[in-house]
């Protein structure tokens, strides 16, 4: 286990890197369409602490060991043969790999909106195929930059930040404006779950994955 989380780390740590260049060139590019002037230099995001690669590796492969089937503790994953285990580690250790390389990308444009004077707020892309916690969060628009709120991602989470700059006013895209009417409409004014009425909602509206 040392070496292979030794391994993954390395490799966290280079496609990172890529991810949080790739994201300076984006929030340059975003700035120059906005016409913004003046200097700013993106600073890069530094790669996750050891620790927090360690206990996502460690989560990912944990029913990987071999557990007493009589044990009241065992899981279902646990009771599956070798074959299946390794399966599901290796699905789990993608996503949290691919959460710890995207997050670099994503921390790169946060921490330049908050930085650059000219930067007022960020949103939050999400695809057609998100679940539906990333398509409510994206449904919120702009998010201030005194704001204190943080990118909530997860694994497997391939939402993007949108810098917004002075004298842009930011505009749902077409998808996520109708999420927010979905919301407004079938998830706000009722009390109770609403990520879970929200959920239905979609899927009703054949908003698939209904996730
Ligand atoms: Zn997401």
């Amino acid at each position: 286990m040392p070496e292979w989380i030794e391994a993954v780390r390395a490799l966290v740590e280079q496609y990172g890197a890529a991810s949080s260049s790739l994201s300076a060139d984006y929030y340059e590019a975003e700035r120059i369409a906005a016409a913004v002037t003046g200097r700013f230099t993106v600073p890069l995001a530094e790669p996750p602490p050891d620790e927090q690669v360690n206990n996502s590796l460690r989560w990912a492969t944990k029913d990987l060991w071999e557990r007493d089937p009589e044990d009241p503790d065992t899981t279902e994953a646990q009771r599956q043969p070798l074959e299946i285990r390794l399966q599901q580690a290796e699905k789990k250790a993608e996503a949290v790999a691919q959460k710890l390389v995207a997050d670099q990308g994503r921390g790169t444009v946060q921490e330049a909106v908050r930085q650059d004077r000219q930067a007022t707020a960020w949103a939050r892309s999400a695809a057609l195929g998100a679940c539906s916690f990333c398509k409510l969060l994206a449904s919120r628009g702009a998010v201030y930059k005194q704001d204190t709120a943080k990118f909530r991602s997860h694994d497997g989470c391939h939402c993007g930040v949108v810098p917004v700059f002075k004298g842009q006013r930011f505009e749902l895209s077409d998808h996520a404006a109708e999420w927010a009417r979905i919301y407004r409409d079938y998830a706000a004014p009722y009390p109770g779950d609403q990520l879970r009425r929200f959920r239905q909602a979609l899927a009703e509206h054949g908003h698939l994955p209904a996730l």
